[in-house]
């Protein structure tokens, strides 16, 4: 019998002992093709021998050195090579160990930002419905998911929540797409005006969505409309990477390619791209200097925060993603992989959009593609999808988000940056055999 305590308590797991490239292997020698990166994390695949070897490497010389005391050098090459790269201000880096410790601390670090400026009315977030930016309770409370929700309602802080920018289901007819993401952002002045401006200290969002949407891009424009309500109102923006950053959509930052700077910057997942648990929260100078003149303090911490292998891993991670050039290999395997999920599936009856950014897709299934109504709960879709794509020996990651309150299903593929052409059919021919056993032929 297992001790260990698995999330599905039934679920019998079989055990994972290799990785080779996009190829996950258990100990019964089967192969899964890592057709998610888990949840968006293998950016570089398994068993990246220079990722190992700087991990190996900092091991050798310095395990542990704890933030209070001693910085470290792969620590401070790390933000030195983010900032580098970054958008905008982003001038200082807060190193954790994950998404959910990110964007806690961005909650934690914009109400502190308000205090040491003397606005402590300023305690409101406004973050988005379909939107996950955590597990941890002040995480969970910015998150719109109503499923990961529905239990800690009494201990969830009272976060505003606005529709999110969704041209599949709320774009209108004649409404071209420019002018729903303008149409689409006046739903955060709305908030801001119903709550009292001077109540609220930041606005949260994912620039596309992940794990509550499948990979759901915003219109075009709606960012930029977003920051300039922001900064109307003096509001800070986060920005919430933690899936769809480093490299994942094909820029370094999402963000980049809706042309807005965040005040925060929240990453993980392919920071480490899993060799290492590592997040990290990018702040303007701007914060930064406000917290620095005032109590010179951040209240905030955790045990692990800078961890040198961690941060020796990140290092190697961005390094590998710049010098192997992966950004543009990123792009047009993305628009590849699109084109071979569109031909698929583009007339699928119970398939009604296909989208995404780089090697970060969604499919959103609907019992309706005329009406766009969702599979009932019940019939557990994305669940049944899973299961079937696993046995076919691909991992998936199928979710269900929230739509209009009722939960509907989309399945996310965010596949290692170094899949090859031929790994992307096998991946959509191993999906439609999952997809014809849950669905049907159509
Ligand atoms: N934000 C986003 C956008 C995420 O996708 C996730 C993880 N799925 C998190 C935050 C939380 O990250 P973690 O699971 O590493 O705590």
């Amino acid at each position: 019998m297992s001790h260990v305590f698995p999330r599905h308590c039934h679920a019998q797991l079989p055990t994972a002992v290799g990785g080779e490239g996009i190829w996950l292997i258990d100990s019964e020698g089967r192969r899964y093709l890592d057709g998610s990166g888990g949840a968006a994390v293998s950016c570089l695949g398994h068993g990246d021998a220079e990722v190992t070897e700087a991990i190996k490497a900092q091991l050798d010389k310095l395990a542990f050195a704890h933030t209070g005391f001693l910085t470290s050098e792969p620590a401070e090459a790390l933000a030195d090579l983010l900032i580098a790269h970054a958008p905008g201000e982003l001038d200082r880096v807060y190193f954790v160990s994950g998404g959910s410790e990110a964007t806690e601390a961005a909650i934690k670090l914009a109400r502190q930002y308000w205090v040491e400026k003397g606005q402590p009315e300023r305690s409101r977030l406004i973050a988005r419905r379909q939107s996950y930016h955590g597990n941890t309770i002040g995480a969970l409370s910015a998150g719109g998911n109503e499923w990961r929700r529905q239990q800690f309602g009494p201990l969830l802080l009272d976060v505003s929540h606005i529709d999110p920018c969704y041209e599949y289901r709320d774009r209108q007819e004649g409404e071209t797409p420019e002018e729903y993401g303008l149409r689409a952002a006046e739903a955060l002045r709305e908030e801001i005006e119903r709550v009292g401006p001077e109540t609220v200290m930041a606005f949260m969002a994912e620039p596309v969505v992940g794990a509550t949407a499948g990979a759901l891009a915003p219109a075009p424009g709606y960012f930029k409309r977003i920051r300039e309500i922001c900064d109307e109102y003096g509001i800070l923006l986060i920005l919430d990477e933690v899936m769809c950053g480093m490299g994942r959509t094909g820029t370094l930052f999402a963000c980049e390619q809706d042309d807005v700077a965040p005040d925060i910057l929240c990453i993980a997942k392919g920071l480490g791209a899993g060799y290492q648990p590592i997040g990290a929260m990018l702040c303007s100078a701007g914060i930064y200097d406000a917290i620095a003149k005032g109590s010179g303090f951040f209240q905030h911490g955790h045990t692990y925060i800078g961890h040198p292998v961690a941060t020796a891993a990140g290092l190697a991670v961005l390094r590998a993603i710049l010098d192997r050039n992966l950004l543009p290999q990123v792009q047009s395997r993305g628009a590849t992989l699109q084109k071979a999920l569109e031909s698929r599936f583009g007339q699928h009856p119970n398939v009604g959009d296909i989208r995404g950014r780089g090697l970060f897709r969604g499919i959103e299934l609907v019992a309706d593609r005329g009406t766009k109504e969702p599979f009932d709960p019940s019939r557990k879709i994305a669940a049944r999808l899973k299961k079937a794509a696993f046995a076919h020996g691909l991992i998936c990651y199928p979710m269900s988000g929230t739509i209009d309150g009722r939960r509907g299903d989309h399945v996310l593929l965010a596949p290692p940056f170094i899949i090859s052409d031929e790994e992307i059919t096998l991946l959509v021919d191993r999906l439609d055999a999952a997809m014809q056993e849950v669905l049907g032929q159509g």
